[in-house]
This record gives C-alpha cells, sequence and structure tokens, in this order.
C-alpha cells in the first residue's frame, strides 16, 4: 500500500510522517460564524498520481535504488517520502551509475535528456506526463511547418526547458504580458502561440491579446495547453475567494500551479492568500478578524497534508467545513509502457487507467 499516492478526495488517512505542530492554535474570537470553504477539485491531477506511481512501481519491480531525474513533481513531502523508499534525485543524468534504471519526471525532458540518458545505458522510465507530451508534439508538428513558436511560459521551468528542447531553433519565450509588448519577431514568418501547462489562465490570455494587437496573423494553438487541472483548480479558488478572508493554498514555491493559485485568489478578492507546504506554518496571527477560510492545494499536493490542515483549523474554531465543487475529475492515465508488465512479462491490467491503489 502506497503511503502517499492516496490524492482521492475522500481519503481519510493521515500517515504518522506528516509533519505536526508542537503548538496548537486557540480559537478566535470574531462576530461572524466561522467557516472553512474547501475548493474542490485540489490536489492531485491524473498526471502526477501517474508521475509518483511510476516511481513507487519502478522501485517495485526493479529494486532500490531507481533514480529520477529532477523532482518527480513539485512537491517536498512526495519527493521525501519517495527518497524513504529508496528514490534517488538527480539535476542530471550524467549523475546516474552507467546502466541504472532513470525515471524522468512529470514536467518533461528534451530529447537531449534522453539522448544523455541513452549515451549512459541508462533504463529510462518516461513519466512525462502526457499532457505535456502533447506540448512537446504540437512544438515538433509546428517547427516542422516552419512556424515561429511564441511559447509563454516562466524561464527556468523545467517544462519550458523540455519543450523548447524540442524546438530550440524555432522558439521564443514569452515570461510576462510585459515582455509581449517588446519582443522581437522576424518578419515574414508564421506564428502560433503555446504555452505552459500551469499558467494562470487570465495572464496568459492577456498576453496573446498583447502579442495579437502586435501580430493580428498569430494563431492559436489546436487545444488549450493549460491543462484541465490547472483551470478546474484556478475557477474553483476564483468561485470562493472572493467571500474568503484568507487563502491557505498547501504547495512547494517550486509549483507552479500552486503558486498561480495564491495568485489568483488575491486577484479575485482574498484579502490575505498564503503558501504552505505543511500545517505547521499556519500562523495564529493570520487569523485576526476571519471568520471564512478558503483552503484548497496545487496538483501535486497529496490530500494527506489537506487533511492535517483542516485539523488544525479545527482547533482554532474552524470546525464547519463546506465543500464547494467547480468540477468533476475522473481522468486517469496508463503508466508509461515500461511499467505496464508485471514480473512474468504479462500485460498488467490494473495499470492501464493511471491510479491502480485505493
Ligand atoms: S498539472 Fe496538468 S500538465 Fe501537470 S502533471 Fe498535472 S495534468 Fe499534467
Amino acid at each position: 500500500m502506497s503511503t502517499i499516492s492516496n490524492g482521492g478526495l475522500g481519503s481519510t488517512l493521515l500517515t504518522p510522517t506528516v509533519p505536526k505542530r508542537r503548538d496548537r492554535l486557540v480559537p478566535v474570537l470574531v462576530g461572524r460564524p466561522k467557516r472553512v470553504l474547501l475548493a474542490a477539485p485540489r490536489g492531485y491531477c491524473a498526471g502526477v498520481d501517474r508521475a509518483v506511481i511510476a516511481v513507487e512501481k519502478a522501485l517495485e519491480q526493479y529494486g532500490a535504488p531507481v533514480y529520477v531525474r529532477k523532482q518527480i513533481v513539485h512537491n517536498i513531502y512526495v519527493v521525501s517520502e519517495l527518497e524513504k523508499q529508496g528514490a534517488i534525485f538527480v539535476d542530471e543524468v550524467e549523475e546516474v551509475p552507467l546502466g541504472s534504471h532513470i525515471v524522468f519526471s512529470a514536467h518533461g525532458v528534451s530529447p537531449a535528456v534522453v539522448q544523455g540518458a541513452a549515451d549512459r545505458d541508462l533504463q529510462a522510465i518516461d513519466a512525462t506526463c502526457p499532457l505535456v507530451t502533447k506540448v512537446h508534439r504540437e512544438a515538433i508538428r509546428f517547427a516542422k511547418q516552419d512556424y515561429r513558436i511564441l511559447l509563454i511560459g516562466h524561464e527556468g521551468h523545467e517544462e519550458v526547458e523540455g519543450t523548447m528542447g524540442h524546438a530550440p531553433d524555432r522558439m521564443i519565450l514569452i515570461g510576462t504580458p510585459e515582455e509581449a509588448d517588446v519582443v522581437e519577431v522576424p518578419e515574414g514568418e508564421r506564428l502560433i502561440w503555446l504555452s505552459q501547462t500551469t499558467l494562470s489562465v487570465d495572464e496568459t490570455m492577456e498576453t496573446v491579446r498583447r502579442l495579437r494587437a502586435r501580430f493580428p496573423h498569430l494563431q492559436d494553438p489546436p487545444s488549450d495547453d493549460i491543462c484541465y487541472a490547472t483551470q478546474n483548480r484556478q475557477v474553483a479558488i476564483k468561485k470562493i475567494a472572493p467571500e474568503s478572508d484568507l487563502v491557505i493554498v498547501v504547495g512547494s514555491v517550486n509549483s507552479s500551479n500552486s503558486v498561480r493559485l495564491v495568485e489568483v485568489a488575491l486577484e479575485y478578492g482574498a484579502k490575505a492568500a498564503y503558501l504552505i507546504d505543511y500545517s505547521t506554518e499556519i500562523r495564529q496571527e493570520w487569523f485576526d478578524g476571519v471568520a471564512t477560510i478558503a483552503v484548497t492545494s496545487g496538483a501535486s499536493v497529496p490530500e494527506v497534508l489537506v487533511e492535517q490542515v483542516l485539523l488544525d483549523l479545527q482547533d482554532a474554531g474552524f470546525d464547519r467545513v463546506e465543500e464547494v465543487k467547480t468540477a468533476e475529475e475522473d481522468l486517469q492515465f496508463s503508466l508509461p509502457k515500461e511499467l505496464r508488465r508485471d514480473k512474468e512479462g504479462n500485460v498488467d491490467q490494473s495499470t492501464l487507467g493511471g491510479r491502480t491503489r485505493a
């Protein structure tokens, strides 16, 4: 049984490894009824669930250690739990002993990284989210058709590095709406924009609006690159942020979609919003004058971390929890093909739908 793949919203498991507060939050007095609005959807997306299970299954199938290039997903709790099970996280394939097993993270890799792994005779398991792979394919296709590709994304993010690596000569990275006002594009070329999967929908549309004002022939991607999970979590927080005195987003600082949730909450009227990895980071003074707290979590966050937050909020008197659901999610992805067979070489049917455990 996995200790961390219980991203399902119905989970009530609290693993003993979730950090707990040493102190207790004390009930706050406020002249209005106290409540928690719990955003749904929140937490694990299909791509994260698949990537985490891929590492666990690789450990099961090949034994420890299994190397993982970069954080498998951007969450420090998930990474530390997988390390306990025998995963070793590295920055580059050059750090991995020849012939070892390596898992590529959910954020995807460039062809140069795949080649680097092959050069070291590494047994690669590709846990790139299929929705990131979709953007890679678009980049390859439009580069072949001689488009100039304007990639909207954050410089230095692993996903952006992987996507740009698929068509390095044809891409221009645009990080902000302001950059859209000044970017230089060669004349006479067909132009299309693509994006990182975990951006703010509103900010991306603003970037596109400014680009199109300068380049009216700019084409849209064939389908949304900002993934369903990023969009759904933003829609949910937009709905509850206006009535929230405080928004708590569970997620790590390097998780793009989690950081976006804080920004979106503030933009849509939350009086304050904080990003935390663990409930131990909640501070008593955040509750001054607060009656309504919204809670959500990024797409790489297991539900156990949210459950611990809710338990601690109970101590502060926020024991009325209302879930506000704005979408249903049932997408599941098959595991990477290297992991779909059992020890006897038969296709393991349980791996074809992504989530393989309760
Ligand atoms: S956030 Fe979106 S793109 Fe990233 S792993 Fe999840 S489903 Fe895939």
